[in-house]
């Protein structure tokens, strides 16, 4: 056998279970990573908050305790400060660089730079195929996602399509407040889309360069309305845009398979690690990538079976129903959302980690009506009683 184990792709989820075999107690940790990046527009920053460490602890760059949230241009913004959370950003490259050096540094485990044409499970392992080259291991973590060939029930689960554009902007005088993430600014009417289908976000890195990132569910002429937000809303006389990111992430709550052969697991958005009702999914990454590792630990195997929480399944397929056909009301609700609890419960409950009580006391903080009409349209859903909307039908 070339490799204990083969990992393919060294995007988020790629690099996070590496690190963690790399410092596992597992014997033997010889580890290839094969590394098929060709996208120039590739991911920049990575968001998440927690309050527990993590494996990304090292590389957080910037932290807030204080988020907001706008809703329109005429309402007032709703700021929340957070007690135990932190909302935290790393950039994607220096996990890149950081992790390519601790597996390169350990004895028998290596990065490799290649597209990886096929994998296969054979007998004890599974094959890779990379250019003329082939490599063996016990298990390989397959983190190829395609969104064109992802195949979506829709008419039993929602498939929404959540696109990103954003810049690293600077400026030549202070402009932004850098102790406060705007995470969402529902003024985008500029955007041609409903309030509630689109929203800016705004993580300021300093008080002269911030991440400006629009997030549509529909495909718009993102660069003019970024233009159009920065010049017209913010009032931004002069900017330089630094670094560019883009991309599309696939929003369902149609469970994942996550294991393609005996000897494959995968991971990732490929694994359905994306959350369905916000499109965050680095929390959920590490959650699987430890939870991957200690199965080879205890069992010698990788095969469990991501968490899923079916009240959050549920739930994920009900914000899900709002924002599909009634995103008008989203801004309001997630106003609301904020108004009445305290940030640190509403970012629990995104993680899927409330407490009961806390949970009661965040849905009785919901507008009722909405949540009403959502639950039972989600219902005929699931029972096969609902035509799919046309633009949820996959590409
Ligand atoms: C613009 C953008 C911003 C996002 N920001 C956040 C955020 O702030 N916080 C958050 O929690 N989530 C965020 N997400 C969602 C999610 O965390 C990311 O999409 C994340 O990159 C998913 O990790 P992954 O490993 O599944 O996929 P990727 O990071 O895309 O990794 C897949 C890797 O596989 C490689 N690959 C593909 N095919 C091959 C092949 N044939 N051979 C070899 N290698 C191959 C690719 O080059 C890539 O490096 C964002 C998504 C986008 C699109």
């Amino acid at each position: 056998m070339d490799f204990a184990f083969i990992v393919v792709g060294a995007g988020l989820s790629g690099l996070c279970l590496a690190r963690l075999i790399v410092r596992s107690e597992l014997a033997d940790k010889r580890l290839l990573v094969i590394d098929g990046a060709e996208d120039d527009e590739a991911l920049r920053t990575l968001s998440f908050w927690s309050d527990a460490p993590s494996v990304f602890d090292d590389l957080v760059r910037h932290e807030w305790s204080t988020l907001s949230l706008q809703g329109d241009a005429a309402g007032e913004a709703v700021t929340q400060t957070l007690g135990r959370h932190r909302y935290r950003t790393l950039f994607f490259a220096d996990l890149q660089r950081a992790v390519r050096a601790e597996v390169q540094a350990q004895p028998g485990c290596q990065v490799l730079a290649g597209r990886v044409r096929e994998v296969t499970s054979q007998g004890d392992c599974a094959e890779v195929e990379v250019g003329e080259q082939r490599f063996r291991a016990r298990y390989v973590f397959d983190s190829r996602f395609s969104l064109s060939s992802l195949t979506v029930d829709t008419r039993r689960f929602h498939f929404l399509r959540q696109h990103f554009c954003g810049w690293i902007v600077q400026t030549p005088e202070p402009t932004f407040d850098p102790l406060r993430v705007l995470l969402f600014d529902f003024r985008t009417g500029h955007t041609g889309l409903a309030a509630g289908e689109s929203f800016f976000y705004l993580l300021p890195l300093s008080d002269r360069r911030a991440l400006v990132e629009l997030v549509t569910l529909s495909a718009v002429d993102a660069p003019q309305a970024l233009e159009h937000y920065l010049r017209e809303v913010l009032g931004l006389r002069e900017y330089a845009i630094e670094a560019r990111e883009r991309g599309i992430s696939p929003l369902t709550e149609q469970p994942f398979s996550v294991q393609p052969a005996p000897r494959v697991r995968r991971i990732g958005i490929a694994a359905g690690r994306i959350k369905p009702s916000t499109g965050y999914a680095l929390s959920r990454i590490e959650e699987d990538s430890r939870a991957i590792v200690q199965s080879l630990v205890q069992h010698g195997h990788p095969h469990v079976q991501p968490r899923r929480r079916p009240f959050y399944a549920f739930a994920d397929g009900v914000m899900l129903e709002l924002w599909q056909n009634n995103p008008g009301r989203v801004p309001a609700i997630f106003r609301q959302l904020f108004r009445k609890n305290p940030a640190d419960r509403v970012l629990a409950f995104l993680d899927e980690r409330l407490r009961l009580g806390s949970l009661l006391l965040l849905i009785a903080s919901l507008p009722f009506a909405p949540f009403l009409c959502a639950c039972l349209t989600w219902i005929l859903r699931r029972l096969g009683l609902r035509r799919p909307a046309p633009n949820t039908e996959p590409t």
